[in-house]
């Protein structure tokens, strides 16, 4: 049995367990630009957007990463990339997109709530930075 545990991540457990923006813009106490929401998530604009159409598709209920996500998570997971898939129709992002998770310190996350980022409105490059 590893000294380290269960986990091998790098992710300071503080960044595991504290609050993050995304419970405030569940909970309504900061404003988001909301274009899809239903029991389980909810999609907004991303506030910083990397192309023309730049949205967020997050679970309400938090999973930290997705290195944490568990089989029982499967059903939710799939419900996340079916509601991508929803919002890139409704966004008329006929010409594709691109779906996108950052997962930990290499993987450029920087917020611990897991997140689908759903990209499009403009010919997008491969590979990422
Ligand atoms: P990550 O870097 O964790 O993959 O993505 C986090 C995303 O959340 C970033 O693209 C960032 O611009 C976005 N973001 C951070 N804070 C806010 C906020 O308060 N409102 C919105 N709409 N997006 C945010």
């Amino acid at each position: 049995v590893s000294i380290l545990g269960s986990s091998r991540s790098s992710v300071p457990e503080m960044a595991k367990n504290s609050p993050t923006i995304f419970d405030r813009i569940l909970d309504g106490s900061i404003k988001a630009d909301i274009v899809y929401e239903d029991p389980e998530c909810l999609a907004f604009r991303d506030v910083d957007p990397q192309a023309p159409k730049h949205l967020l598709v997050i679970p309400r209920r938090r999973i930290t990463m997705l290195e944490d996500a568990q089989n029982t998570d499967q059903e939710l997971l799939g419900h996340l990339m079916l509601v991508v898939k929803k919002v890139a129709e409704q966004e008329d992002l006929t010409d594709g997109y691109r779906v996108v998770i950052n997962n930990g310190p290499d993987g450029g996350q920087s917020v611990y709530h897991l997140h689908i980022h759903l990209l499009g409105g403009r010919q997008l490059n491969w590979p990422p930075g």
